[in-house]
């Protein structure tokens, strides 16, 4: 029986792998997901996995959240679509007063709705160049803000991407993410290295009387979930304010409660000029935004960010039914509380394991780095590898991001006793490869 349903799933990737391109898939070990209900996960063979990526941060209520299905079920039982281009529907409008009061800033904001990340960071390239008239934009060494051509060349990531698909969007310029452990010295260091890598830049290449805006991830995400001292993030916003820059923050996997605040900037008590967000905003329905200053997004007209299907109000029927659950549920705190639990478990780990060289991030949001050596910081990629296949074998969801960091971001639902047997199968495994047994 399990030999024959082994099969059904080797089939099932062997079709995949002839009809599906490989660009939209990084290549992990053969997860084939039949159906999954909070933060559990069934494959075609009937084996559960605890899901500790959730969709790369889209899941954070959990999947299926019956709210959230509800809310799905009696909008398609009333609209399907009907694009917001020319007519009006109400969980449109519903969904973009709520997101005025639940992001940082206490002014008049607008929304513009768009259908993932990549197109909510576009808009954001459009809107600062258009609202300030200046060409230039700043953005990140090894962030990643989407696939589409814009913020494609926002982001820093792959060279490989880079040198496939250029020429990119032009103007954009990246500065080096304030990346502690990575740079192997002290914060203070770090931040004064970075702030001065800004001004150079300023000074010698792009005058900062021309840059429209700056887009920062406040925790980067696919570098590693690298958190950035607090004084950097103040430091480059008060620079921005000194030369009419504006400050632009992609919260696409941060948002949404997952840092243990609604929006991971609010740990900087910064107020920015325009935000993304998509992923859990829709529970993984192709929904994204862009929360603006008013005055900032009144700076385009149509058709400049119109999409027939952007703002589906299915979509935003379970946006709403998203933040409601995160709120009746109090999932931010419950996202910081947890979070500290489980940063805590890990770091009595990094004492036992050699390989564990850095545990970090804040919430239910942690990159825990596998290294060489814990003096010089060097990536272990394969053990990064060997950790996250055993980990599979063992009945979890985990994968590597930045070459050897474990992305650890589960559901916010997550309950204690899933969160322990996360933990403590993940010490199994840790256990495992010390004891040269993977
Ligand atoms: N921004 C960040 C920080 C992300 O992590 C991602 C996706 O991983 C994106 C933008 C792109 O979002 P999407 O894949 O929905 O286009």
């Amino acid at each position: 029986m399990t030999q024959q349903k082994t099969s059904k799933a080797k089939q099932f990737v062997q079709d995949e792998k002839r009809y599906f391109a490989p660009f939209a898939r990084i290549p992990y070990y053969d997860l084939v997901i039949d159906h999954a209900l909070g933060s559990t996960l069934v494959d075609i063979d009937g084996k559960e996995y605890l899901d500790l990526i959730t969709s790369a941060s889209a899941i954070n209520v959990g999947h299926r959240h019956p709210k959230v299905v509800a809310a799905m079920r009696a909008q398609e039982d009333k609209l399907l679509h009907y694009t917001p281009a020319y007519y009006h529907t109400e969980p449109v409008v519903q969904l973009a007063k709520k997101l005025t009061e639940i992001t940082p800033g206490d002014f008049d904001k607008k929304v513009a709705f768009g259908l993932s990340g990549s197109d909510a960071n576009d808009a954001i390239i459009k809107l600062a160049r258009a609202y300030t008239k200046r060409p230039y934009i700043i953005s990140f060494v090894n962030s990643y803000h989407g696939a589409t051509y814009g913020s494609m060349s926002l982001s820093a990531l792959s060279l490989n991407m880079r040198r496939k698909m250029s020429p990119l969007v032009p103007g954009i310029f990246h500065i080096p993410y304030p990346d502690v452990y990575r740079a192997n010295k002290s914060t203070a260091e770090v931040v004064e290295e970075c702030i001065q890598a800004v001004k150079d830049l300023f000074a010698t290449y792009v005058p900062a009387e021309e840059v429209a805006c700056v887009i920062m991830e406040p925790v980067a995400g696919d570098a590693g979930i690298v958190v950035p001292p607090k004084d950097y993030v103040e430091e480059l916003y008060a620079l921005c304010k000194e030369n009419g820059i504006l400050f632009a923050v992609d919260e696409v996997q941060q948002g949404m409660g997952r840092t243990g605040k609604w929006w991971a900037i609010q740990h900087f008590d910064i107020e920015p000029d325009l935000l993304s967000t998509a992923k859990s905003l829709g529970s993984g329905m192709p929904i994204s935004a862009v929360v603006g200053r008013s005055k900032i997004m009144d700076s385009l007209e149509a058709p400049a960010h119109l999409f027939t299907t952007a703002g589906n109000p299915v979509c935003c029927a379970a946006a709403l039914a998203t933040i409601e659950v995160i709120e009746e549920e109090q999932l931010v705190e419950k996202s910081r509380v947890d979070g500290e639990y489980a940063k805590q478990r890990f770091q009595a780990m990094q004492s036992e394991f050699d390989f564990i060289g850095d545990v970090r991030g804040i919430g239910l949001n942690l990159g825990i780095e596998i290294v060489k050596d814990k003096v010089t910081h060097e990536k272990d990629q394969a053990a990064g590898l060997k950790i996250i296949y055993q980990a599979f074998a063992k009945g979890l969801a985990i994968i590597t991001i930045a070459k050897s960091v474990l992305r650890f971001q589960p559901a916010l639902t997550m309950t204690r006793a899933e969160l322990d047997r996360a933990i403590d199968t993940l010490h199994e495994v840790f256990t495992d490869l010390r004891d040269n047994k993977i």
